[in-house]
Parts: structure tokens; sequence; C-alpha cells
């Protein structure tokens, strides 16, 4: 190694080795350590420790799966921290390549030989291996008779790397595989090679349960045997068991057998293996507004008789009614961030009489809210967006055609019928005379886009949580109590709140810059340095699925939710972005709560969730 290893590297390199050569299995394991601890250096120490002799027959060649915006960085530091190799091959690393699909396959198969390390992304693999299809016969088999005929059949047919035997399979965020249904699952799972290991600082991401694909893909020996419905039997019992039979202890063991996790509160000879200021997470809870309240509360009522009437029927059907209800639940989630992000095809499900007691809730004195008639306003432009062309009636069964003029049942099937009358096959619109179309929710929605929070005079009217972050930033910079000069980075799960708060910052006229999953990584390093470089730019507002991971924005010491997170692994996921090591200075997180809404649902999920993770 060119870089020095700090002790507590050392000796998980060790262990690694050790797992390497050891005769009980799994050949490999789970290597947990947090985030910053330096899983990179101690994989890339193992593999030179482990490097065999030129003249060894077995292969020599090691494989990294990483993330898309991981792989550069990967070869980078393979490249820092190891030395070129001596004449006789022993030391450091050779060859590291940057997988590429360019050449041929057996000029792959070249390629890996001799290569000491090839790094891949997932989707990259994914690419690789999406053609594998079992015949129908096959669709009942076995496991073992699935995997014979995958050998047998479709494994010579695939792309090099899924038939070359590396020494060691490296897949980095691990936790990626967890989902064993998903397609990078299963193409990671068919890798060849004699060792194989996991690097996750969150092996465990929704439940213990996630356990079984990375303990499958390590070849442990009990979990191998199993399939996941066995595996999860044995953890949680037959179906609906109490909650104190769940075998908590099972799982332990076999992470003791296969996993090591240095953590920040690790100390080392009695010295912690590192220092990192404070870092403080609260809650932060209001209660919504009469205007939002009142709204949010109608649609809470009429989407839980739609999620009632759904199918339960857990047949084939099941997971349709599944997908049914978990939307109806996103709507909700994505309300507590602003009640008016409510679309036509939620809207429509609300009665007039609904829309009468949403007003008169809104109206009844003593005070009233300054923006109540900007939400009045917004209803009644909803309203007139769900009621039928003809006969101006509003009804659940209302369609949009894709002029966007809508059409209840009843007029729709008259104008159709006369269409056919007059031998037309396609019926056209009674307003505009364009023809029909296909009649979609989804076509609707998607030409409605012009925000609803938005006023007639083009202002966002703030909501609990938006006021709530201007609140907080404004308290953070304050001249006289606050730091003037703090960055404060805002994550939200949602496009739509991202949107909100985009043009709330701009109404206060702050200096912010963004990140979302549609800008180009150009963009993105663009709008990375702007808050890192730019004194006057002080928040970075980014989507969680781009800024709540793999960034480093410890420049800022607060962070604000804005959103709820369904589990604990995501939400430390955006705090180590500016909780990590080399933060000097004390972080402040801060999850907002719209309380008396599914936010408190989410809550106890996440709380659960921590809770059997924490049990193992
Ligand atoms: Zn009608
Ligand atoms: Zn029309």
């Amino acid at each position: 190694m060119k870089t020095p290893i700090k002790h507590h590297q050392v000796i998980h390199a060790g262990w690694m080795n050790e797992q390497e050569t050891s005769k009980r299995g799994p050949k490999g394991g789970i290597l947990a350590d947090k985030m910053g601890l330096g899983k990179t250096l101690c994989t890339l120490t193992s593999m030179v420790h482990g490097k065999l002799p030129a003249r060894s027959k077995e292969s020599r060649t090691n494989l990294v799966v990483v993330p898309k915006s991981l792989k550069d960085q990967w070869i980078i530091e393979a490249r820092k921290h190891t030395i070129q190799p001596s004449s006789d091959g022993m030391l450091g690393l050779g060859a590291i390549i940057s997988y590429s699909t360019e050449s041929s396959s057996e000029a792959q198969m070249l390629i890996f030989e001799g290569a000491d390390l090839v790094i891949v992304t997932y989707p990259e693999l994914c690419s690789a291996f999406k053609n594998v299809r079992y015949p129908k016969e096959l669709a009942d088999a076995s496991d073992k008779d699935k995997e014979k005929f995958f050998n047998k059949s479709v494994r010579p047919k695939l792309p090099a790397i899924f038939r070359f035997k590396f020494r060691a399979v490296y897949l980095d965020e691990g936790h990626t595989i967890r989902n064993v249904d998903t397609i990078s699952s299963t193409a990671c799972h068919k890798l060849l090679s004699k060792y194989r290991w996991i690097l996750t600082g969150t092996p465990m991401f929704n439940d213990p349960t996630d356990l079984y694909s990375v303990l499958d893909f390590v070849r442990h020996p009990t979990v191998f045997k199993l399939t996941f419905k066995g595996f999860k039997t044995l953890y949680k019992g037959v179906e609906n068991s109490d909650d104190d039979k769940i075998n908590h202890e099972w799982v332990a063991t076999l992470l003791h057998e296969t996993m090591r996790s240095w953590t920040y509160e690790d100390e080392l000879f009695g010295y912690p293996l590192t220092i990192i200021p404070d870092s403080v997470t609260s809650e932060h809870s209001r209660h919504l507004s009469v205007p939002e309240r009142a709204i949010y509360s109608v649609v809470y009522d009429r989407l839980k008789e739609l999620a009632l009437e759904a199918n339960p029927d857990p047949g084939p059907d099941g997971e349709k009614t599944y997908k049914f209800v978990a939307g109806l639940f996103m709507v909700l989630r994505q309300m507590t961030g602003h009640v008016l992000v409510l679309r036509p095809s939620t809207f429509k499900h609300l009665t007039d009489d609904d829309m009468r007691a949403i007003c008169r809730e809104i109206n009844r004195p003593p005070v009233r809210d300054p923006f109540a008639d900007d939400y009045i306003a917004a209803l009644l432009k909803l309203q007139r967006s769900t009621t039928c062309t003809i006969c101006k009636k509003r009804t659940k069964y209302i369609r949009w055609a894709v002029c966007h003029h809508a059409y209840c049942e009843g007029c729709l099937t008259e104008i159709m019928h006369i269409a056919a009358e007059r031998g037309r096959a396609d019926a056209v619109c009674e307003l505009c005379k364009l023809p029909l179309g296909e009649l979609t929710d989804a076509a609707q929605d998607a030409k409605d886009d012009k925000p609803k929070w938005l006023n007639d005079s083009g202002k966002a009217i703030p909501s609990t949580k938006s006021s709530a972050v201007v609140d907080l930033v404004r308290k953070w910079r304050d001249p006289l109590t606050g730091d003037p000069q703090a960055k404060v980075l805002v994550l939200t799960t949602y496009k739509e709140s991202h949107k909100l708060l985009a043009a709330t910052f701009e109404e206060e006229d702050w200096n912010f810059t963004a990140l979302t999953s549609e800008m180009s990584n150009a963009e993105r390093n663009d709008s990375v340095s702007r808050f890192k470089l730019e004194p006057e730019t002080f928040i970075m507002l980014a989507t969680s699925g781009v800024g709540g991971t793999g960034l480093n924005l410890m420049n800022a010491k607060y962070l604000i939710n804005y959103d709820h997170y369904w589990n604990e692994a995501t939400e430390g996921q955006a705090r180590g972005r500016i909780y990590r090591i080399g933060q000097v200075e004390e972080t402040t997180i801060v999850n907002l709560t719209a309380e008396g809404t599914v936010d408190d649902r989410m809550k106890e999920i996440k709380e659960e969730k921590i809770m059997n993770i924490g049990k193992v």
C-alpha cells in the first residue's frame, strides 16, 4: 500500500483475509464500517494482501461493483492508495480497469485475466444480464434445477463478465441488492468468484429480512440453502406470530459469523477512532393551518374510503391493490408538504358537499387565515377542472379527453353513441371538436402542470412546512443571535416540494443552488461547487435521491429534512452529507413533521424498523 493504514483498518483487513482462508465459510462477508471509516482502503489492503503469485493457476482478478456515481472515484482511489507491482508482480495492484463493453467477449476475457482489479457499475452489470429468460416449464422448478439450467444453457451465452471466475467480488453499497426480486440483485448473485464481499454502512436498510439477499450472496452456509420464504419463517416464525417470538438472536448469530462493523463511537487502545463534533437531530412539529387542516382531513377521508373499497384479496390482483393503496398514501405524504399538490385525479373524489364543508371550515370565525382566499381560489380551480363539460355535473367517474376537457360517464357514452350512429370511429370533443383520444387520469395530471399552490399573482401560497423552513433559516442565520455565514442543506423527497421551496426561496430573495435528478453530471458538479465556494450561496436545495447520498456537503452545518423518510438508513445517509469525518463544527438536523397527519404514522413505521434492527 502507498497509503498508511490505520489500526482499525488493519484489524478488519486482517479479518477479511481470515474469512477467505477459513474452512468453515462463508468465504467472504459483510464489511459494515460506518461511512468514512475507510471501507475502500480496508478492501484494497485485503486485495493486496490476498494477491496470488503470477504463476498461480487460480484467478487473480478482483471485481468491484459500484453505483454509477462512484466508478471514477473508485478507480482514482485504487490507484492513489496502492503501489505499482514489482517485476514479480507480487506487490500492490497492477492493471486497474474500468469495465467497458467496447471489446468483444473473447477480448474481454483476456482483459479480465490480465487485470488485478475491474470496476463495473450496477447498471452496466444489469444491462449485460438483462436478456436472461427461463423457459416456461421451469417456472415451478426448484432453485437447484434452475441453477443447473442457468449454468448449462444461459451462462455460456452471457457476456464475459458472467463467465469469468474472479478471485473476489465486492459489492460496494451492497445493500443495493437487498430486494431479491430486482435485476441488479439477480445479476450480482450470478457472478462467479471464489470470495464474495458486501461493503455497506447500512446492511439492514428497512428490516433484518434485508439480510437474506446479502447473506445469500456471500454464500453463508445456512442461508445459502434457504429460500427467502424459509429465511423469513425462521426469523419471524409463521405469519402473525407475536413480536417476542421473533428470532432476533438467530439473525444476530448469522451476523456475528459474517459481519464486522466499526462505528463512530468505537474506541481502540483507549482512544476514539474518530472525533466528530456532536450532531443533534430533532423533530420540528407544527400543526397545520386552518385551511390546510380542512382540506387535508376531507381528502384523507375520501382516500381512506378508496383504500377500503380496493380489493383486499392477496391473489393475482393483490400487488396491484397494494400499489394502488401505496399510491394513495403517497398523495397524503406529499400533502403534508403542501395540501395544494392535489391533482384533479384525486380531487374528483371530493363531492360538492365536501367543497362546501371545507369552505365553511376555512371561513369559520373568529380568526381567518391570511391565505384563506388563496386556498379557496385554488380549490375552485380544481372544482372547475373536475366538472363535466356538457352537463356541468361533478362525479368521481369524471374522465379527461386528450384536449383536457372533462366528461362524466353518462355524457361520454352519449357522444360515443352519436359518433357511432354517424359512422365515425372516434368521437370528438363537444367544445373543441378534437378527437377525444384515450381518456386517462394520467394525461390530465400531466397536462395540468401549473402548480395549484401558486396564487393568481404567481406567488407561492405558504404551507406550514414551507413557513417552518423560512423561520428556521432566518433564526440560524440571524446576524445577532445566530451565525450569518451558516449554510443550510434542505432535502425533499418529492419534486413538488422541491419546486415549492425553490419558489419560496426566490420570493425571499435568498441565494440558493439546487440538485435534482433531471440535471446532467456537469450541472450537478457546478451546483455543488457553487454551494461550497460562493460565500453568498447559503442554501443547497436538493431532492434526497440526488443530494441525500454520496455527496460531501460538510460546509453546511444545518440540514432540514422536509419530507419524512421510510427508514433510518435513508435518514442516516442524508445526515452523513454534513455529519461526517472532517466536519469541524457541531451539526443540527431537523425533521419537519406536520402533526396529526401521515407524518405521525411515518415516524411510527420508522421507529418500528429501528427497534427491530436495533434488537439484531
Ligand atoms: Zn356530463
Ligand atoms: Zn375539448
